[in-house]
């Protein structure tokens, strides 16, 4: 019998198949969407600097124990699958335009700072000296100093994930596609198989464990385990520019949107933070919007068409915190959910934590915080209402 069947063949769930196949585990992974229909295609691939601190949070600990364990999985995965993940150290710079933008990007800065995070303030002029393409949004006073982080990484998501599959598939994992799971029966206490209609016919697949990686699915797919967790959908739209020649080096942000170059010479533009409901489609007003907030920030774009777009859905949640743990009801049953804009960053150390917890030892960190049933946390400012007041400029 297969020991593991995960629901979800997003980044949480093929990291967690990856890390149970690697400790030798027969693994089946279920896949409804198409790859390029996740959030974790459509993710932009940000990693913020992460501190390891005693004094950091539980959350914030989890990220930088997983932004370690990626410099090793890009490695790896090169080396299992010849795909480089583009996982670079390409630096960020956070911008502001005005005197809230300064004073937010003041205490932003501070509080890096604090954690021991390499965090330099700059000026304009410096802000030019250090991207030069920014001479135009410079010149327009819509740039008119920030910080920069020198520690900040990014990541190409779809290359991640098909290095991810590749390796699943490699370490005999079976991924099956065009699976939608419809029901989890609970019997004495255990999931008794997962009801999953695969290529038009209903089929019961049974494992020694499950794990609920379902993205911002995952909720209504948790109260057959009787967890009660939200994971709202909270979409967010990416437009790409194919520039005539690269223009950035570092991932610029400004508020709540970012520009994120890739070495190809395209360069992104995104996101938005929006409460649609499970409605995955861009529209032209949002795309136009993120066009000319490059403009904005690089003036003339030489010429540069938005060359695609896309939107995915991040599984957002009340207290900002994702949910990895066991069911507290179903022996057998783990929930891995509800990462909302972290789930790359956090998809490594999530995958070693699960694979920890089905293997019945001890969690290499502390996973109270993130248990299923923990008690209701006070929203945190990335958490979901905090983050939608914040785009839709009411703080
Ligand atoms: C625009 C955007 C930008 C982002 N930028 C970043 C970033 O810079 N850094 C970062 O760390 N994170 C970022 N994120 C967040 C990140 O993408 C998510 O947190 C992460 O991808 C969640 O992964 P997941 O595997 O839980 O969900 P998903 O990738 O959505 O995968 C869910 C999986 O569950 C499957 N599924 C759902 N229901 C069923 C069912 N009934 N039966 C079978 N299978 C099912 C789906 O088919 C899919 O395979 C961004 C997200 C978006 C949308």
């Amino acid at each position: 019998m297969t020991d593991c069947c995960i629901i979800g063949g997003g980044i949480v769930g093929l990291s967690i198949a990856r890390e149970l196949a690697g400790r030798g585990r027969t693994v089946r992974v279920l896949v409804r969407e198409p790859r390029r229909d996740t959030a974790s295609w459509a993710a932009a691939g940000i990693f913020p600097p992460a501190a390891d601190l005693a004094a950091a949070t539980p959350n914030e600990r989890l990220t930088a124990w997983s932004d370690r364990l990626h410099r090793d999985w890009a490695r790896d995965l090169l080396d299992e699958t010849g795909i480089d993940t583009g996982l670079r150290v390409c630096g960020g710079l956070h911008v502001y335009r005005d005197d809230a933008g300064r004073a937010r990007l003041q205490a932003n800065a501070a509080a890096w700072r604090a954690r021991g995070v390499a965090c330099e303030w700059l000026d304009a002029e410096g802000v030019t000296a250090c991207e030069p393409a920014l001479a135009g949004g410079v010149r327009r006073a819509a740039v008119l100093g920030g910080y920069l982080l020198p520690d900040e990484t990014q990541i190409r998501p779809p290359r991640h994930l098909e290095a991810l599959e590749q390796s699943c598939e490699r370490r005999g994992v079976t991924i099956t596609r065009g699976a939608t799971v419809r029901d989890i029966p609970v019997r004495a206490g255990r999931v008794d198989g997962v009801v999953a209609d695969v290529a038009g016919s209903s089929e019961t697949v049974r494992a020694g464990a499950y794990v609920l990686a379902a993205g911002a699915w995952s909720g209504a797919l948790a109260k057959a385990l009787g967890v009660s967790i939200e994971t709202r959908p909270i979409r967010g739209q990416i437009v790409q520019l194919r520039m005539a020649e690269p223009q950035l080096v570092r991932v610029v942000n400004r508020g709540l949107d970012y520009l994120v170059p890739r070495e190809d010479g395209t360069l992104l533009s995104g996101s938005t933070l929006e409460d649609v409901g499970f409605d995955a489609s861009t529209d032209e007003a949002t795309i136009t919007r993120l066009v000319a907030f490059a403009r904005d920030l690089l003036g003339d774009l030489g010429g540069a068409e938005p060359e695609r777009s896309w939107a995915g859905l991040r599984p957002g949640t009340v207290d900002g915190l994702p949910t990895i743990g066991r069911a507290p009801a179903c022996g057998n049953a783990f929930v891995a959910a509800g990462h909302f804009r972290a789930g790359l960053h956090q998809s490594t150390g999530t995958a070693v934590l699960i694979a920890d917890l089905v293997e019945g030892c001890r969690p290499t960190m502390e996973v109270d915080a993130f248990a299923p049933d923990r008690a209701a946390q006070p929203p945190t400012k990335d958490s979901v209402s905090a983050l939608l007041a914040r785009a839709r400029g009411e703080d």
